[in-house]
């Protein structure tokens, strides 16, 4: 098999639009490790951006965001190491359509949202929210991971990257309009909490339609959906995906301490 650096690549774990990921084994430690390497070159994904991504992953030490072990470059490919979830992905996990009991949303809500408040505190924005970017450790905690298109909010560097496609049923109205910041994360969570409570994303159809929904029409009332939800849970949620980012919660842990709140109230 293919071998990068220290560790030798023993299959694919999974792929996104820019990388694909594989399971290594270093070669002397015999220990395990997730081994990022982009796809051939895409022109929306610069190699320098790949860096970035390192840098800024690297930088944020959190027991809910993937650790980086290593950055190295072999034969001219740059490889990110980092360590290895053995219980994939939420995506992996769940099937879409799967309603989850709301104890569970609230348990793995609070924990995205502790990874997005510490990478939020230090004025970065993750804009790719998706459960296919949400990783299960070892004892099933949340790892936060693929800070691919993470933006620091000063700077604005990447505001042109067009990487809307996979990510457009979690995109915030403001984020598809090149306004991205932190309320943005915020949606996309919100997206994701509906989504899990009623089996079913609010905005769906072909890339157009979604963008408009996003931008101006409400999404359908959980009530309607799920005839058990109480008024304060859905309330919260709905909260999450005003369009008007100043409307939604001043942080995205205001939201989940809300969503907890609400939740004591519940039956569910
Ligand atoms: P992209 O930037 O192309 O979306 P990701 O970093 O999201 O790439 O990784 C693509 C997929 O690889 C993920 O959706 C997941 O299935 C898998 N993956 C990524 N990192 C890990 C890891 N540390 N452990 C296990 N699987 C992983
Ligand atoms: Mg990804
Ligand atoms: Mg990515």
């Amino acid at each position: 098999g293919r071998q990068l650096g220290n560790y030798q690549l023993t299959r694919l774990l999974g792929e996104g639009a820019f990388a694909q990921v594989y399971l290594g084994e270093h070669i002397y430690l015999s220990t395990q490790a997730a081994i990022k390497v982009l796809k051939t070159q895409t022109e929306n994904y610069p190699v320098d951006l790949f860096y970035t991504e390192a840098r800024n992953i690297a930088r944020l030490v959190h027991p809910n965001i993937v650790r980086v072990l290593d950055f190295g470059v072999d034969s001219n490919t740059p490889f990110l190491v980092l360590d290895y979830a053995p219980n994939g992905t939420l995506r992996q996990r769940y099937v879409p359509g799967t309603v989850l009991p709301l104890s569970t949303i609230v348990s793995y809500i609070k924990q995205i949202a502790e990874a997005l408040q510490y990478a939020h505190d230090d004025k970065l924005v993750h804009r790719d929210i998706k459960p296919e970017n949400i990783l299960l450790g070892r004892r099933n905690e949340v790892l936060l991971s693929d800070f691919g298109i993470a933006l620091m909010v000063q700077t604005m560097q990447y505001q042109n990257l067009q990487d809307v496609a996979g990510t457009l049923p979690y995109m915030a109205p403001e984020q598809i309009q090149g306004q991205p910041r932190p309320a943005s994360d915020q949606y996309s969570l919100g997206i994701i909490a509906y989504e899990w409570l009623s089996g079913r994303r609010p905005f769906q159809g072909s890339m157009t339609e979604m963008i408009s929904q996003h931008l101006a029409v409400a999404p359908p009332s959980l009530r309607s959906i799920i005839p058990a939800i109480t008024p304060d849970v859905e309330h919260v949620v709905m909260t999450a995906l005003e369009k008007d980012p100043g409307q939604r919660f001043g942080s995205v842990r205001a939201f989940a301490v809300a969503l907890e709140q609400a939740s004591q109230f519940s039956e569910q």
